[in-house]
């Protein structure tokens, strides 16, 4: 969890740093081509930012363990958030918490179809299932060729 008490935030805000000690995903069974593959890092400035509103802005890391669409293996993909910033309405409990918010931020910069050659934490990775479904690619790599070697036919004299 990732919460603050309001009353130990200064006037000019407070820095929030830490890390989750738990799974706050939770993913669901049916969703295991992602899952956490460590805690959340946070290092985050909590402020008030009038009218209600507390604002913490910051930076957010953790690593998930996806499957490649293509391969179907899994991936480490890391996702560094150097520039975070949310708003949250002033809780009436008195404590901030952050969790719900971060989590589903999170989970929103998670690619919808994971490849592990353009995801992977790895920059060198090639997608063993890569070139099995090269019949399109190539079609549509040809497809300037022919544009251009039309272009180069001398044109009907009139
Ligand atoms: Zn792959």
């Amino acid at each position: 969890m990732i919460t603050i008490n309001l009353a130990e935030i200064p006037f000019d805000g407070m820095r929030l740093v830490g890390k989750t000690d738990r799974d706050i995903f939770d993913l669901p069974e049916t969703e295991r081509d992602a899952r956490p593959a460590g805690p959340v890092h946070y290092d985050l400035h909590i402020s008030e930012a009038g009218s209600g509103l507390m604002l913490a802005m910051g930076s957010l890391r953790v690593t998930f363990t996806l499957r490649c669409v293509a391969c179907l293996e899994e991936f480490p993909h890391t996702i560094e958030w150097d520039d975070y910033a949310a708003e949250f309405d002033l809780p009436a409990s008195g404590v901030l918490d952050l969790t719900e918010r971060i989590r589903e931020d999170l989970l929103l910069e998670l690619p919808d179809y994971p490849h592990c050659d353009r995801d992977s934490d790895d920059p060198d990775r090639v997608c063993p299932a890569a070139g099995k479904f090269d019949g399109s690619a190539a079609a549509a790599g040809d497809g300037p060729s022919v544009w251009e070697a039309l272009d180069r036919l001398p044109k009907p004299r009139e």
